[in-house]
């Protein structure tokens, strides 16, 4: 059994700590913030990380307590239907929903099948010699192991070890808000998600349970919402005025270029330590369990202090995730472009293109960045929660 350190507790390290030990070594967790960290608006579980939660045994609360997107739909700024596709089809053929949960009930389900993190500890530099890794924290401790794996994070502090490099992330040119309505709005409220693109804004909506409405809206000018969405679709000024200001949170939006190494010696990156992407595809929290159900897939069975044997693992999950993973961080940062354009012309001849795009295109689009059954297959751990999906076990 290898001792593996795993440095952050969000999606994708929770679920690394979790795999890990279902693939049999100890695991130590260590997360920097002393807060719970259950609060963040809510989070859109798209069916591959259904998928990916199911496989890690707690998919179950999250599907429970999430509604079901069956729609997705695109419309103007003037509320002309763009573009649309079927999440319901995406869902029947791989036997589990998309829904949007508060993150908390995805923290806290993660949780619960983790080992305990410490928390409060914050990672500062990682070194390495012929025993193995250690992380260094702020108190002047360190943790030693056999592999860390660096889950903390866009701003990772391990990230620099593995990629030589200290350059922070790009940033997007546009700023979200994350809101939560105390109001539904049509047709929201009966399983589509409506997304309003507009010149240099867009305002996202997806339903949640409790009769409230998850809203992001963007900006690449402007510092508040209310002003710049007032001439927007009923869908978004609704929304907007059924939220308290006060609970709103602001993201400045980053990604990063794709580096050519995810691993050395004995650390390996996942999640937005490596791959952070533009929120548009929704993909970021699923991306993240998708690499860290890799990397213990890769890991099973590997005696980590055997350099030759963990190089080769590393290896594998790499070539296993990149390619998918650094096509989505591509996909995030085109549309990201095309919600934000900002010319008059520019938005119109989008407009036009997407509404000329056959509705076929989009539903093959969204079935290949969802399909992960072929990684979740090698999964064979024995809490897989195996049961099929029936839209009467969600709200
Ligand atoms: C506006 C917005 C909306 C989004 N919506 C969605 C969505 O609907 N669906 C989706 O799938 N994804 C979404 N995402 C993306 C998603 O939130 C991230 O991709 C996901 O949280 C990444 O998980 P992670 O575990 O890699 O990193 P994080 O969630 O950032 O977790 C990193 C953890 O490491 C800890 N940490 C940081 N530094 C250190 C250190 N030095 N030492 C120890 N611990 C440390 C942090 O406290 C944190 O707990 C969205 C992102 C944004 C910005």
């Amino acid at each position: 059994m290898s001792e593996v350190i795993v440095a952050g507790a969000g999606v994708g390290g929770l679920a690394a700590a979790i795999a890990l030990r279902q693939a049999g070594h100890r695991v130590t967790l260590l997360e920097k913030s002393t807060q719970d960290g259950t609060g963040g608006a809510a989070l859109g579980v798209q069916s591959n990380a259904g998928l990916a939660l199911r496989a890690l045994g707690v998919a179950r609360p999250v599907l429970a307590d999430g509604i079901p997107v069956r729609e997705y739909l695109l419309v103007s700024w003037r509320g002309r239907p763009l573009a649309g596709w079927s999440l319901e089809q995406v869902a029947a053929r791989l036997g589990v929903p998309s829904v949007t949960v508060p993150r908390a009930t995805v923290m806290s389900a993660l949780r619960a099948a983790a080992p305990a993190a410490t928390t409060g500890a914050t990672v500062t530099g990682v070194t390495e010699d012929a025993t193995g890794v250690t992380a260094h924290l702020t108190d002047g401790s360190a943790v030693h192991g056999d592999l860390l794996v660096g889950a903390d994070g866009l701003h990772s502090a391990v990230r620099p070890h593995v990629t030589g490099e200290h350059t922070p992330p790009v940033d997007a040119g546009y700023v979200s808000w994350r809101g939560t309505a105390e109001t539904t709005v049509a047709p929201v409220a009966g399983g589509t998600a409506v997304h309003v693109v507009g010149s240099g804004r867009s305002f996202g909506a997806w339903p949640l349970p409790g009769g409230r409405t998850y809203w992001v809206a963007t900006l690449a000018r402007g510092d508040d919402p209310w002003r710049e969405f007032a001439g927007a679709p009923p869908v978004a000024t609704t929304l907007l005025d059924a939220t308290d200001p006060d609970t709103v949170l602001r993201t400045p939006i980053h990604d990063r270029d794709p580096v050519s190494t995810w691993h050395t010696g004995a650390t390996v990156l996942l999640g937005d330590a490596v791959h952070p992407m533009q929120p548009t595809t929704g993909q970021g929290a699923s991306q993240a369990l998708l690499d860290a159900l890799a990397l213990a897939t890769a890991l099973r069975g590997v005696d980590l202090t055997d350099p030759r044997a963990r190089r080769r693992a590393l290896d594998a999950y790499q070539a296993r995730r990149a390619p998918a993973a650094e096509e989505i961080v591509a996909e995030a940062r085109q549309l990201g472009r095309l919600h934000h354009l900002d010319s008059p012309v520019a938005t119109r001849v989008r407009d036009l293109v997407l509404r000329a795009t056959p509705r076929r295109v989009w539903q093959r689009r969204t079935e290949a960045r969802l399909d992960e059954l072929e990684l979740l297959a090698d999964w064979n751990s024995p809490t897989t929660d195996q049961e099929a999906f029936s839209w009467n076990d969600t709200h």
